[in-house]
């Protein structure tokens, strides 16, 4: 069994170990006998979404999303068809916002963006930063049997990003700012696209959410999606022992 996992813009949106993500997902693939196929694409490079089975997109500065919204503007059509089609997508922060209809920055310029997500963006007047602890919507999970209902992470953002009727967020925040710092949600789900201000990276000390992601995956390409068991013990001890701390102060 292959997954072919891709990581777009890994030059411009790769912030807090971004990139980590994807190691995380291709080690869990090989720890269970599944070839991970690793892709990467940046400017004017072309990718095959339908081909694919998780997209990576990372978070970035201002700037940084400038450099690309022409290039992600290019590929809209595709993309779209591909997760209406059930693409799973973990996108984080910056390439979370660009998914959204779009960001407008503190100097009061917006980017447009894809339009996929039903949320937009607007900067605050001060940054939402720090550690994170999000309770996970039932919604999000499902019938999942794991032992944890809660997210860890760490955000860096001015954006302040609202959501529609059509996207329902991950969880709520237990410690932290999440979306808005104001409704208590934080991130988002459509379909099979996950979007989070969760930076860290994410995945290593949330191993439950990982293979969310592998077992969506490969659901969507009819293999068998009962990932085998793994010895997460160090996984959920980060977990268990961040909660706790930031709990405590909370
Ligand atoms: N530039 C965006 C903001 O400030 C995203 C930041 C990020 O990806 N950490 O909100």
């Amino acid at each position: 069994m292959k997954l072919t996992i891709c990581h777009l813009y890994p030059d411009l949106l790769d912030l807090y170990g971004d990139r980590g993500n994807i190691i995380a997902l291709a080690a869990r693939c090989r720890w269970r006998g599944i070839e991970p196929v690793i892709q990467q694409a940046s400017l004017d490079e072309d990718l095959n979404f339908m081909g694919m089975d998780i997209l990576f997109i990372g978070g970035g500065s201002d700037r940084e999303q400038g450099l690309l919204v022409q290039d992600l503007m290019r590929r809209e059509k595709e993309l779209r068809r591909a997760i209406e089609n059930g693409l799973v997508v973990l996108c984080i922060c910056g390439g979370y916002q660009m998914l959204g209809k779009y960001y407008q920055m503190s100097n009061g310029e917006r980017i447009d963006g894809l339009g996929i997500l039903d949320v937009w963006t607007i900067a605050g007047e001060r940054r939402l930063i720090g550690n994170v602890v999000v309770d996970l919507s039932e919604k999000i999970l499902g019938d999942k049997p794991c032992k944890f209902k809660t997210l860890v992470g760490f955000e860096n953002h001015s954006g302040k990003t609202h959501l529609g009727e059509k996207a329902s967020p991950l969880g709520n925040v237990l410690f932290g700012h999440g979306n808005n710092g104001e409704d208590s949600g934080e991130g988002v789900r459509y379909l099979n696209v996950f979007g989070t201000y969760l930076h860290g990276p994410l995945l290593p000390k949330n191993p439950h959410f990982a293979d969310l992601l592998l077992e969506l995956a490969a659901k969507r390409r009819g293999l068998d999606n009962s990932l085998r068991e793994l010895d997460d013990h160090l996984e959920e001890l980060a977990h268990t022992a961040m909660v706790q701390r930031l709990l405590k102060q909370a």
